[in-house]
């Protein structure tokens, strides 16, 4: 089945209601949505464009991000989003290993998309307004597999390039009806608001959305304003949204800032779902005491999107249960179609209690990665994927990640890979080697900080290092902080000990 008979079902069931809203305005009703997508699905096919080439989304949160979104799927197209803040360099990259057919951009993140080599066109111009507003003969949504890719997510690795997730129509249905389970029961009158990047999780949260036939919110700034949301959500919602740890914090300032009351956040929020990166137990303590009990936590990633562990609403409320301390400070338990193991290095499972890495098995579960068949006979094996989560599950089968065996750095809820910054620094005159960690920091969980070894008798500074990076990657991967020093810590085998550069920064 494709993602996109969603669509077409709600459109036959609600066509005359308003459901999708450009900050507090209304943009289309469920029919008008329906017939822009269709639209745009019989323009990518007039372009040329067979069931399962890649269609590329760059572009800041808008509601045509859903018109457009749905348009690929409706025509059988595989979406590619890509996340508005990366480099032109690494959006190239991107289309390049897609084999990317077209490409959707706005023009705040791509003022130019010519150089990119793939036919392009601005969300915002004439022309696709003319796409997705002046009638065209349309076709019913194409016929497409469950097994078949509908969304090509481009995670970043340890080997220093992105990969393509494979996420099939199934995963999207698999993730969609799960939500329901065990995060949040949606009624057709509640709204979601994207304040979190449309291009991960946060976008594809308007499939349970869309199946319950609520209403979806894209703030006119593109991006999270506490301000912002908070008054909008007073004007259409109250509000549920996705939100990375960083974000929820910078609710809890806002509100308590404001004075704003339980009942006030209650008016504005209905559920505040967090995860991406970890939320240190005293900050969720707080937000539930600021917001009150608003709040499930879900743990995933791009391989098995949204979907692996979730923590209720009710376990974080529930102050009084005598593991409660713990239980906040878990990411929950396995979600409903999904099996969770803590294993060895052998994949046996390990006794509660035990620290090992975190394997998912289920319908969320990915395909495998684009054209990546060794990394993806790595990542999955034997029915089993491989996170990279180091954790523990206690006997009640809550799982507590303890650290991320690939070294992964998690900064206002974007991840970085130390690789790929370490490998642009590399080049970076006068630099002989490098070693980049995270640092703990309060308000973006990590900061980026390189370490950096200069070639006899270079200079460095930390400005030219920084122009490099600004160069060549995306500005919030950039290192935070450089320190230039004699050496690098090694072990034996000439290893760098990163664990001993972490230790350096946090005493
Ligand atoms: P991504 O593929 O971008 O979704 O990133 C996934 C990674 O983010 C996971 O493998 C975890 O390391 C981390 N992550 C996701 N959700 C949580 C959570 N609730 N708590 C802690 N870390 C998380």
């Amino acid at each position: 089945m494709n993602i996109a008979h969603l669509l077409e079902r709600h459109a036959r069931l609600s066509p005359e209601r308003t459901v999708l809203f450009h900050g507090p305005d209304p943009h289309a009703t469920a029919q008008a949505w329906a017939q822009r997508s269709a639209r745009v699905a019989a323009r990518l096919r007039q372009q040329g464009l067979a069931p399962g080439d890649r269609v590329v989304l760059f572009m800041r949160n808008h509601p045509r991000y859903l018109e457009l979104m749905f348009g690929i799927w409706w025509a059988g197209l595989v979406a590619v989003p890509v996340n508005a803040k990366l480099h032109p360099k690494e959006l190239e990259w991107i289309v390049d290993n897609a084999q990317a057919g077209w490409l959707f951009h706005t023009r705040d993140v791509l003022p130019d998309a010519t150089t990119l080599g793939v036919p392009a066109m601005d969300a915002e111009g004439d022309a696709c307004s003319a796409w997705l507003d002046e009638p065209i003969d349309t076709t019913p949504v194409a016929e497409r597999a469950s097994t078949d890719t509908a969304w090509l997510f481009y995670t970043s690795g340890t080997t220093g390039r992105p990969k393509g997730v494979m996420i099939t129509h199934r995963n999207l249905m698999t993730m969609g009806l799960t939500y329901f389970n065990d995060v949040d029961p949606i009624a057709p009158g509640d709204t979601i608001a994207y304040a979190a990047p449309m291009s991960h999780g946060a976008g594809i949260y308007a499939i349970p959305h869309l199946m319950a036939g609520a209403r979806h919110v894209v703030p006119v700034s593109g991006g999270f304003d506490a301000a912002e949301l908070y008054a909008l959500g007073r004007a259409v919602g109250p509000l549920s949204l996705f939100a990375a740890p960083t974000i929820v914090k910078r609710m809890v300032d806002h509100a308590e800032a404001e004075g704003l009351s339980v009942a006030d956040c209650a008016a504005a929020y209905k559920t505040i779902v967090y995860g991406g990166a970890p939320m240190y137990a005293a900050d969720i303590r707080r937000a539930l005491a600021v917001m009150g009990p608003r709040f499930v936590q879900i743990y995933g990633q791009g391989e098995t999107p949204m979907t692996a562990t979730a923590l209720s609403r009710a376990a974080l409320a529930d102050s009084a249960h005598p593991r409660w301390a713990e239980r906040i400070a878990s990411v929950g338990v396995a979600q409903t179609p999904v099996r969770i193991r803590v294993a060895d290095s052998t994949g046996q499972p390990l006794p509660p209690g035990e620290v090992g890495e975190v394997l998912v098995q289920g319908d969320s579960v990915m395909a495998g990665y684009w054209r990546n068949p060794e990394a993806s006979a790595a990542t999955l094996r034997e029915g089993w994927l491989w996170t990279g989560d180091m954790g523990t599950l206690d006997d009640d089968g809550f799982l507590t990640l303890k650290d991320r065996s690939k070294d992964l750095i998690i900064s206002g809820g974007s991840n970085i890979y130390p690789r790929e910054v370490e490998e642009v620094l590399l080049h970076a005159p006068g630099v002989a080697e490098v070693a980049v960690v995270g640092a703990p920091d309060a308000e973006w969980g990590e900061v980026v900080v390189a370490f950096v070894v200069p070639q006899p008798g270079a200079a460095l500074q930390a400005g030219a290092l920084d122009a490099f990076c600004l160069d060549h990657i995306a500005r919030f991967k950039r290192p935070k902080r450089y320190e230039i020093v004699d050496a690098l810590p090694k072990n034996h085998y000439g290893k760098v000990l990163k664990t001993a550069l972490r230790e350096r920064l946090t005493s």
